[in-house]
């Protein structure tokens, strides 16, 4: 049957292909795909695994006191009957065998759909066994834990690339494309999957700007969150069409609606086919204004898409991807240098401004600071707060940034920053940094330092921390939440997160005034920069530097070459008196 279901639209595009469940968060495993000379190693593992669990069960069996309830050694040959079951195995090895999913992944699929068989039983008897074998694939899990392969990107041999699979949809299992359903994601996960087979993604909470959306966008394929109940509605292997335009998931779509979505696809093709010729096209208004393009990354690999698309530098490299999922052993300076140095080295000479970590809220350094770890995470513990609470870590980022500069013009980034003290703390880690590395000997570069305008104390007083900084780069999504008191990463509360809001506007363009004013270099890094309903207001404002997706730099680039910023100006001015910014801008 085909139904619907509606979400957030969080990257463009059309996605046609078969769902893969991500499993609940409740039985943490790693998703990656093996070459296909793994399988067997795959499966060996697997059966490791459950062998240990069988023999537990087996020494359990024997030990039962002669006085043990009777249920306990029924429920012991439940268990066992479990672990041996046909349909278990069977399922498990054709996931690891013709999907490639590692063994933890397939056996969790496998209990995803048998989970769903004993739903459906009449007898309650039968139907409550789903909880023992939920209990016996989470003692396998547990077995296999200290066995496991480490998290790897899928290889390119085994699956086809995720752009490669749009389109045509093949008879064959092996080469269908692929969507990722899981009931969410953290951003974490999702870098991972960057470089991933994935056609699309679909998570059921997340906000427009939640960390999560932003990976999803920044590796350009189509995406819906806050799709509410889609990981429990969508099963296993179901046909889906993801509609990123519209925040809609269509799934088991008919013949006639998978050729209507076949037809937008070819569309979307052709127009990134019609935009690509703008990449070497310099980004010049009609009135010869220059606008600096520039990429936001999260890790050395997007250097070269980024310089692909255009980008004439980094406007923002997000570190604390570095940081995470990496059960508290943080990275250490010389691990550190060694990726920003990278970074460095791909951009070839363009400037590169390297944020400090930015983690807390809804990016958590691992699962175990995920939730609950601080009553109000977004109000909490994170960004510069973070460094500042632990200077020597903050300490060993910088100096790690400053030896990086040697290899390239570096502009360092300080995020969420809201008073003087906080400035002032910050820049003094700088000297110390410096002079730590003096005593040691090394050697280091010269570095711009500038401030993120990421909360509305920040804008109120931009004044004074123009003062302290080379430059400023304008955290819209963080402005817009701190500023409407709105979680970016609620989707309960998506529909009043709102760029366009007066409020916001007033901020945004009394930032970038300022910064003009004397002279500094001012940027807007948040998703704002890549919108292209807001390039021509933010010209308008007197912005000069974006900085965005790579896959945005282009479609903006378009936007800049039809624009004449003196007539803009005027326009913006008028946009800015007015009580429904959004009701003029026509969007
Ligand atoms: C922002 O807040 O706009 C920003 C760019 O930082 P992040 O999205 O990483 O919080
Ligand atoms: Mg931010």
């Amino acid at each position: 049957m085909t139904f619907a279901i509606h979400g957030l639209a969080v990257a463009p595009g059309i996605a046609i292909g078969r769902a893969v469940i991500a499993v609940s968060s409740r039985m943490e495993v790693v998703h990656y795909f093996i070459e296909a000379d793994q399988i067997n190693a795959e499966f060996v593992r697997l059966c490791h695994g459950r062998d240990a669990v069988v023999d537990e069960l087996k020494r359990m069996q024997e030990l039962l006191p002669a006085d043990a309830p009777q249920e306990l050694g029924a429920l012991l040959d439940v268990h066992l009957m479990l672990l041996q079951d046909e349909l278990l195995e069977s399922g498990v090895k054709r996931w690891i065998s013709e999907r490639l999913y590692n063994a933890e992944w397939a056996l969790t699929t496998q209990l995803e759909i048998i989970s769903r068989q004993f739903d459906e039983m009449e007898d309650d008897y039968l139907r409550e066994r789903k909880a023992d074998l939920e209990q016996v694939v989470e003692r396998i899990l547990r077995y296999m834990r200290g066995v496991a392969s480490p998290v790897a990107a899928p290889p390119a041999s085994a699956r086809p690339a995720a752009g490669a699979q749009q389109g045509v949809l093949s008879e064959e299992f092996g080469d269908e494309p692929l969507v990722l359903i899981a009931s969410d994601l953290s951003p974490a996960d999702m870098l991972q999957f960057k470089s991933s087979v994935f056609a699309g993604f679909i998570t059921d909470v997340g906000g427009k700007t939640s960390h999560t959306a932003i990976v999803a966008r920044s590796m350009d394929i189509p995406a819906v969150v806050g799709a509410r109940s889609a990981s429990r509605l969508v099963r296993q292997d179901d046909w889906v069409i993801i509609d990123g335009d519209a925040g809609v998931v269509i799934v088991n779509p008919s013949p006639i609606i998978l050729e209507e979505y076949g037809f937008r696809q070819r569309q979307v093709s052709l127009e990134r086919e019609r935009l690509s010729r703008l990449r070497h096209t310099p980004a010049v208004t009609l009135d010869g204004q220059p606008i600096e393009l520039l990429a936001n990354i999260e890790r050395p690999s997007d250097c070269e898409p980024s310089l692909r698309g255009g980008a004439v530098g980094v406007g923002l490299f997000r570190t604390e991807f570095l940081f995470m999922d990496r059960s508290g052993k943080l990275p250490d300076e010389e691990e550190q240098y060694v990726v920003y140095r990278e970074v460095m080295e791909n951009m070839r000479g363009l400037p590169v401004t390297v944020r400090t970590i930015d983690v807390g809220a809804d990016k958590p350094l691992d699962k175990a600071h995920r939730d609950g770890s601080s009553l109000n995470p977004a109000l909490g513990l994170r960004a510069i707060r973070w460094s500042l609470a632990d200077t020597v870590m903050f300490r060993a980022q910088l100096r790690a940034i400053l030896r990086a500069a040697q290899h390239g013009p570096v502009r360092l980034l300080f995020p969420m920053l809201s008073s003087l003290g906080e400035i002032q703390q910050a820049l003094r880690q700088v000297e110390v940094a410096r002079a730590e590395l003096d005593a040691r000997g090394v050697h280091y570069g010269p570095v711009e330092i500038g401030a993120m305008i990421e909360v509305p104390a920040a804008a109120l007083m931009v004044r004074s921390f123009l003062k302290y900084f080379d430059f400023l780069s304008i955290g819209t999504n963080d402005l817009v939440q701190y500023t409407l008191a709105i979680d970016r990463a609620d989707e309960a509360v998506a529909h009043l997160y709102d760029p366009m809001h007066p409020a916001v506007l007033h901020l945004v363009s009394d930032v970038i005034a300022a910064a003009n004013a004397v002279g500094k270099h001012v940027s807007v890094c948040g998703e704002v920069g890549g919108d292209v309903t807001m390039t021509r207001l933010l010209l308008g404002f007197g912005l000069r530097s974006f900085s965005m997706h790579p896959a945005q730099i282009l479609a903006v680039k378009q936007e800049i070459l039809r624009a004449d910023t003196h007539k803009l100006a005027r326009w913006a001015q008028g946009i800015l008196e007015s009580e429904n910014p959004a009701e003029m801008l026509g969007v």
